[in-house]
């Protein structure tokens, strides 16, 4: 069922909920600014939070909130940026110089932090293990993977899968291994990434299932849809995904969804 709006245009930003009092985000799209008035909404202003935010990449789309993200300018929040890029401190800065911003990056009234991560290491951060891995994008991207308490999540945005380099597969199914969720870039369709769009940067909704049967996965979220789609598209598209899930299936059944702004999903 679709209706206008079923899918919403947000771009990336995703919360991974902990229990721990910490936040925990990927990206800073445009969906930040909302999540920002739903965590002030939570806590109000006068009560400090920290946020912890792990950067894919510094791709506008990617970035785009965090002018708009109030929390930033209260003093007494905290915010770490976590990415594999050097410039990402850079980028950040840059989109609030003028002419691009009127409010520039030193009026944040929160105290702002950035870690380096280097793919194959890992780091401790609100309860869980955060693990990272250079994916094809240009400019390069990162995938970002949760382990807390026997359950994971893969956060894979922005990443171009070569089809017919087995290396490069396995080093995906041996990121994804037994995830619950896997939140998988599936901008295009197989047949756009085998033609017109080669070499733009995205994957598609059958690479997303084949790699998440290889790897295990429960739960496959496809996500960064394409702009130019109707909601009606991105409709056809995850029931032609599922569709495509049943016949593929060697082992058990992935579960495919479309996200969709505000989508929470329980593990
Ligand atoms: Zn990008
Ligand atoms: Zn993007």
């Amino acid at each position: 069922m679709h209706v206008a709006g079923t899918y919403g245009g947000h771009t990336s930003c995703v919360e991974i909920e902990t229990g721990s009092p910490e936040y925990v985000l990927c990206d800073l799209g445009s969906g930040l600014r909302p999540f920002g008035q739903a965590a002030l909404a939570r806590h109000g202003a006068g009560s400090p939070q920290t946020y912890h935010v792990f950067v894919s990449h510094v791709h506008w789309d990617h970035i785009m909130g965090l002018p708009f993200f109030t929390p930033a300018y209260i003093p007494g929040n905290r915010i770490v940026f976590y990415g594999g890029h050097a410039g990402l401190e850079a980028a950040l800065r840059r989109q609030q110089e003028q002419p691009s911003f009127p409010v520039g990056f030193s009026t944040f009234g929160a105290t702002i932090e950035f870690v380096h991560l280097e793919p194959g290491t890992t780091i401790e951060v609100a309860g869980m293990t955060v693990g990272l891995m250079l994916q094809r994008h240009s400019g390069d991207s990162y995938a970002y993977r949760f382990d807390a308490g026997g359950r994971s999540v893969v956060y894979t945005t922005d990443s171009e899968h070569r089809l017919g380099d087995p290396a490069e597969a396995q080093r995906f199914v041996d990121f994804f291994r037994n995830a619950d969720v896997v939140i998988f870039d599936a901008m295009y369709s197989l047949a756009d990434t085998i033609s017109v769009k080669a070499d733009w940067g995205h994957s598609s909704n059958v690479v997303g299932v084949e790699l998440c049967h290889a790897a295990g996965v429960r739960h496959l979220c496809m996500f960064h849809h394409e702009p130019i789609h109707s909601d009606e598209t991105l409709s056809r598209i995850l029931a032609e995904t599922r569709r495509y899930e049943e016949i593929s299936r060697t082992g058990r059944k992935l579960l495919v969804t479309s996200a969709y702004d505000g989508m929470e999903i329980d593990l």
